[in-house]
């Protein structure tokens, strides 16, 4: 005979059912030391005399039966301020690893083969980085890309748009992984180091353009940001 299974529930509400467990269980102790106080003050009204309320027998039996008449209500409520608890640590945690999470990245690595400036006579308005053919290639900071795809000279690239209007540039790429219009962050591999276009072999031709619109000298650049090459 065939017997049906329920599918084991998502991971959050596995979470969830964790967090209200704990906090049931919270709950019950803490009302347990409430209920403790409110039969000592009974008592004491009462003029019994007889229970001093340090762990005596005869205060067991009311606790249990109190706590679980209120733990329901009492404690789903306990249970859904920790649930609101932990979302506000899990958003705090995701800001503090925002905010050390490196905002600036060698594009890839390899050897310096290349500085900006002139080369054979004419400028070299870039730097470029040698390594095998299909070395990662990782934006250089956050940003947006512009384009990726075929273009003459580079053969293909990739460009990215940075948020104060930088543009950097990956060129020759063999590959990439990315398109126009995603969202991409410092240090995510983007493309893969090729030989295609005017190339002598396999580099990264990297290229940084100011806001303005000047090629400006990418080590530099880098280096302004802790980057060295
Ligand atoms: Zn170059």
């Amino acid at each position: 005979m065939r017997t049906q299974r329920l599918p084991p529930p998502p991971s959050a509400l596995r979470g969830r059912i964790v967090v209200a467990a704990v906090a049931m269980g919270a709950f019950s102790t803490a009302f347990a030391g409430q209920t403790l106080q409110a039969a000592q003050l009974t008592n004491r009204a009462d003029g019994a005399a007889t229970f001093d309320g340090a762990g005596g027998d005869g205060a067991s039996a009311p606790q249990v039966l109190t706590v679980s008449r209120r733990t329901a209500s009492e404690g789903a409520a306990e249970a859904a301020k920790l649930l609101r608890s932990q979302q506000l640590t899990t958003r705090r945690e995701a800001a503090d690893a925002e905010h050390k999470r490196p905002k600036f990245a060698r594009p890839t690595v390899g050897d310096f083969t290349s500085t900006y400036g002139a080369r054979w006579g004419k400028a070299h308005l870039g730097i470029d980085i040698a390594g095998p053919v299909g070395t990662p290639i990782l934006a250089a900071a956050d940003g947006v890309v512009k384009d990726a795809g075929p273009i003459s000279g580079f053969g293909q690239w990739v460009q990215l748009t940075h948020a104060d209007g930088t543009i950097t540039v990956y060129g020759h790429v063999d590959s990439y992984s990315v398109r126009a219009g995603q969202r991409v962050q410092a240090g995510q591999q983007i493309a893969r180091m090729g030989n295609r276009g005017q190339s002598t072999g396999p580099h990264l031709h990297f290229e940084v353009w100011s806001p303005g619109g000047q090629k400006i000298n990418p080590l530099t650049w880098l280096n302004d940001r802790g980057i060295t090459v």
